[in-house]
């Protein structure tokens, strides 16, 4: 399989041919077909299969076709750690680069005054570690989920030994019903599988 074989638009085959990727990896060209297809997923990944394209180009894809005049934040990706927030943001707006999609980055240790006035500008996409999301959804009221079509989990098994059940669980709750969910996952144990069930619908799983 090539990336011209997955159906995605021309600005993101750029940027793919850009970054030097000749060949998908085996997530990505499982995860890409279903992710386009707007199924949940399930995905047993680690950091190095390639699984940040996996679950951007998809929804890349789906903000090309977006509905104009959002009010707020159409993609959000949670991840455990400030630096794989760093890394994932990078890599994101490396395979954004020839389209108009804006991505944020919303991490602790930065200003938060900053990062509201960031999120005012309504970015489709924000990359966030769970803890700083939560203190701008609760306090500064400068992010809203009510039009959330993606929610990326990434890294489920770290978030949850981090210590952030609460604040994801919030996340999904806050969440629209009707949205697409794709979870990363190292391992699965009991809490793992109790996050896939609570925020994944009819998931197909994969493995890399
Ligand atoms: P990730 O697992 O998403 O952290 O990606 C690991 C590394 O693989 C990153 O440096 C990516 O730039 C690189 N990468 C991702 N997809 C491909 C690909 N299809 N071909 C070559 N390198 C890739």
């Amino acid at each position: 399989a090539s990336f011209a074989d997955l159906n995605l638009s021309r600005p993101l085959l750029k940027a793919v041919e850009a970054l030097g990727y000749k060949t998908p990896t085996p997530i990505q060209a499982a995860c890409i077909p279903i992710a386009l297809a707007g199924r949940d997923i399930c995905g047993s990944a680690v950091t190095g299969s390639g699984k940040t394209a996996a679950f951007a180009l998809p929804f890349l894809e789906r903000l090309m076709h977006r509905p104009r005049g959002l009010a707020a934040t159409y993609v959000l990706v949670l991840t455990p750690t400030r630096e794989l927030a760093v890394q994932i943001h990078s890599m994101i707006e490396k395979l954004a680069q020839f389209t108009d999609v804006s991505v944020a980055l919303i991490v602790g240790g930065l200003s938060l005054s900053v990062q509201a006035a960031t999120l005012r500008k309504l970015p489709e996409v924000v990359v966030a570690t769970p803890g700083r999301l939560l203190d701008h959804l609760r306090n500064s009221q400068s992010v809203g989920l009510e039009d959330l079509a993606v929610l990326v989990l990434d890294e489920a098994d770290r978030l949850l030994e981090m210590g952030f059940r609460e604040e994801v669980t919030e996340v999904v709750r806050c969440a629209p019903r009707k949205r697409q969910t794709m979870l990363f996952s190292a391992t699965f144990n009991d809490q793992v599988r109790d996050l896939v069930l609570l925020s994944l619908k009819q998931p197909v799983r994969l493995a890399a």
